[in-house]
């Protein structure tokens, strides 16, 4: 297992659309694992292929609470076939957008069929925080990030800073080079 770089705002393939898994075969479980790995390291709850930069239909999630059981989820191919009307509110946070978080709206409740580690078919009538988490990574998978679903001038403002942190992290990195 490999603990991956993560991606990070403004970086361009956050805004890919990841592509279906065909087969559940070990290229996909390899990457799952590292998923895993770089999940519980960063630490996180949740994370998309997407943000380690594979494009695959991939979500890992762990919802447990710290000092618990870890309750490791995979969800490939996830696929939201039913939401409700009735909307809750959350904050969110997102490892590719660290230490910014935000209150988002989203359905309450939503049925999510995927495929898991063995290939086979399941559903899930997923509230509360699984409710907000895979749709937070379901997005991903589509290219959206959870910024998206906030305010224009508050979206500009984080973007804004996180372009400008990046441009210095290489204007950083280059001067290391040339020391
Ligand atoms: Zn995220």
């Amino acid at each position: 297992m490999t603990v991956k770089d993560i991606l990070i705002l403004p970086d361009k393939r956050l805004r890919q659309v990841s592509k279906p898994v065909a087969k559940v075969d070990a290229s996909i479980k390899k990457l799952v694992e590292d998923m895993f790995e770089t999940m519980y390291e960063a630490p996180g709850i949740g994370l998309a292929a997407i943000q380690i930069g594979e494009p695959r239909r991939v979500v890992t999630m762990d919802l447990a609470k710290k000092e618990g059981e870890k309750q490791p989820q995979v969800f490939i191919n996830p696929e939201i076939v039913d939401e409700s009307d009735e909307v809750s509110v959350h904050e969110e946070g997102c490892l590719s957008i660290p230490e910014y978080y935000e209150e988002v709206e989203r359905p309450a409740v939503v049925t999510v069929k995927y495929l898991d580690l063995d290939g086979k078919t399941q559903e899930v009538k997923a509230t509360g925080l699984l409710a907000t988490c895979i749709q937070h990574e379901i997005d991903h998978l589509n290219g959206v990030l959870f910024i998206d679903h906030i305010s224009k001038l508050k979206r500009d403002r984080v973007v804004k800073k996180f372009t400008k942190a990046a441009k210095q992290a290489t204007k950083d990195g280059k001067a290391k080079e040339r020391d």
